[in-house]
C-alpha cells in the first residue's frame, strides 16, 4: 500500500495566489506539460489532490522507446518483446516491432517531475470561475490554465457526464507479489463480454485486471477470477473509470490535456504514452506564450487543430472496440492466427505506434 504524503491537519494552509501557468493534475498528462515548460521562465504551478506518484493510476505499460526518449528508464520494470493473446480456443503469440515495458510509477513521476520547473500542491480541485480555480484549500489565479485531471474533466463547463451514460471503460487491477515472464491478453466473454482481461508482470509484481468497454459490466469478480486462475492472491486493488472517446482538447479558455480529453486509445486503454505526447504538444504552445511568440488564442485553437487531427485514428480504434466483441469466439481463432502473421504484426502494430509516436518528443 502507498503511505500516505498528502498534506494535512496544520500543513494545509490556505491558497490563494497568481501564477502564469496552473496545471491541475500531477500525473502523466500535467508532468509531460511542465517538463517542456522547464525552460520557459514561467511561474508554473501544479496541484494535485495526492502527492506527486502517491497514488498508481494504471498497470503502467507503455512502449519501451517512450521511456528511452524521456530519460525514464530508471523506472523500468520489465520489458517484452512479444504479446500473448488467449481465447478460450486458442493461444496466439504476436511478435512486436518494437518492445512493450512496464515501470515503477512513483519513481517514473518523481523523475519526470525532476524535469520540469515548477511549485508542486496538494489541493482538491473543485471548480473553476473564469480564470480562478477553485480548490479545497483555497483560489489560484493563472491566464493559463491545464486541465489533466483524468477523466472527470473537472474544469470542464457543463454539468459532468457521469457513467454510465459517458464514454467510458471500467478498468480494475489487482498487483499481487510474484513473477512472471510474458506480457499476456485475456479475450474471453468468461471474464468480460466486450472487453479484455491482463496480466503485466512488473519485476516482483504482476498486474492482472480487467477491463470493460461496457460500463455497466461490473469487473470486479472477474478480476478475482482471473487472478486466482493464474494461481495468484488478489492483493491491492485499483480501478478507475477510462475514457474510450476524444473529446475537444480546449473549451472556455481552458486546455484539456491526457484522459480529461478523451487521449486514452479506445481497444487497448493505452492511455499514458498519448497523455505525454498531448501533454508535450499542448506543454510546447503554453512555452510559446509565455515566450510572447503568440497569443493564448492562438495556442488554444493550435492545440485544439493538433488534438484534433488525431480524431480519425480515435475512431478507428472505437470502431475496432465495438467490433471485436460481436466476433463469434470461435471465429476469434483464425483471425488471430492470420493476423499474427510478422509482416502483418509489423504493419499494424506500426500504424498503432504512430499515433502518438515517440520521435515526436525530439521533433
Ligand atoms: C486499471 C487500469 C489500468 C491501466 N493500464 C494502462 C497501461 O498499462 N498502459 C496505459 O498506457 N494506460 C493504462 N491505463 C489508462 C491510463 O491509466 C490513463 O489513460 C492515464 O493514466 C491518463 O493519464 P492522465 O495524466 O491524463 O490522468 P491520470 O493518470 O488519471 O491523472 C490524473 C491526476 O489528477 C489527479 N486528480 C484527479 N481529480 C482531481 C481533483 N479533483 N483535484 C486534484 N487532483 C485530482 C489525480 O490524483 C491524478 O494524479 C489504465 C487504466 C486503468 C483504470
Amino acid at each position: 500500500m502507498p503511505t500516505r504524503a498528502t498534506k494535512r491537519g496544520a500543513e494545509r494552509t490556505a491558497l490563494d495566489r497568481d501564477c502564469d501557468v496552473l496545471i491541475c493534475g500531477a500525473s502523466f498528462a500535467g508532468l509531460a506539460i511542465a517538463r517542456e515548460l522547464a525552460s520557459s521562465g514561467a511561474d508554473v504551478m501544479i496541484v494535485d489532490r495526492y502527492e506527486i506518484g502517491e497514488r498508481q493510476t494504471s498497470a503502467c505499460g507503455i512502449p519501451t522507446r517512450w521511456l528511452e526518449v524521456l530519460e525514464l528508464t530508471e523506472s523500468l520494470a520489465q520489458t517484452f518483446p512479444e504479446l500473448v493473446i488467449h481465447t478460450p480456443y486458442t493461444t496466439v503469440r504476436y511478435d512486436l516491432p518494437w518492445t512493450f515495458s512496464t515501470f515503477d510509477y512513483r519513481l517514473l513521476c518523481s523523475l519526470l517531475a525532476a524535469q520540469g520547473k515548477f511549485e508542486f500542491e496538494t489541493a482538491k480541485v473543485e471548480g473553476r470561475d473564469g480564470n480562478t480555480v477553485k480548490t479545497d484549500r483555497g483560489e489560484i489565479r493563472a491566464s493559463l490554465i491545464v486541465d489533466a485531471l483524468g477523466w472527470r474533466r473537472v474544469l470542464g463547463s457543463g454539468e459532468p457526464i457521469q457513467p454510465p451514460d459517458a464514454y467510458l471503460s471500467r478498468g480494475l487491477e489487482v498487483h499481487p507479489h510474484g513473477q512472471a515472464d510474458d506480457l499476456e491478453i485475456w479475450i474471453d466473454r468468461k471474464y468480460v463480454p466486450a472487453g479484455y482481461g491482463w496480466s503485466f508482470p512488473a519485476g516482483d509484481e504482476v498486474r492482472v485486471g480487467v477491463g470493460s468497454f461496457d460500463p455497466r459490466f461490473h469487473v470486479k469478480d472477474t478480476t478475482v477470477q482471473l487472478t486466482q486462475d493464474l494461481g495468484r492472491s488478489p492483493d491491492g486493488y485499483q480501478g478507475n473509470w477510462i475514457p474510450h472517446k476524444i473529446r475537444d482538447a480546449t473549451q472556455d479558455g481552458i486546455f484539456f490535456v491526457g484522459d480529461s480529453a478523451g487521449h486514452c486509445l479506445p481497444l487497448t486503454a493505452e492511455g499514458i504514452r498519448t497523455a505525454l505526447y498531448f501533454g508535450i504538444a499542448c506543454g510546447r504552445e503554453l512555452a510559446d506564450v509565455v515566450a510572447g511568440r503568440q497569443s493564448k488564442a492562438s495556442a488554444l485553437a493550435r492545440y485544439g487543430a493538433f488534438s484534433a487531427k488525431h480524431t480519425l485514428a480515435f475512431d478507428w480504434m472505437l470502431r475496432v472496440q465495438r467490433l471485436v466483441p460481436q466476433v463469434p469466439p470461435r471465429l476469434l481463432t483464425p483471425t488471430l492466427h492470420a493476423t499474427a502473421v510478422k509482416r502483418f504484426v509489423d504493419w499494424s502494430f506500426g500504424h498503432y505506434l504512430n499515433i502518438a509516436h515517440p520521435d515526436y518528443v525530439s521533433s
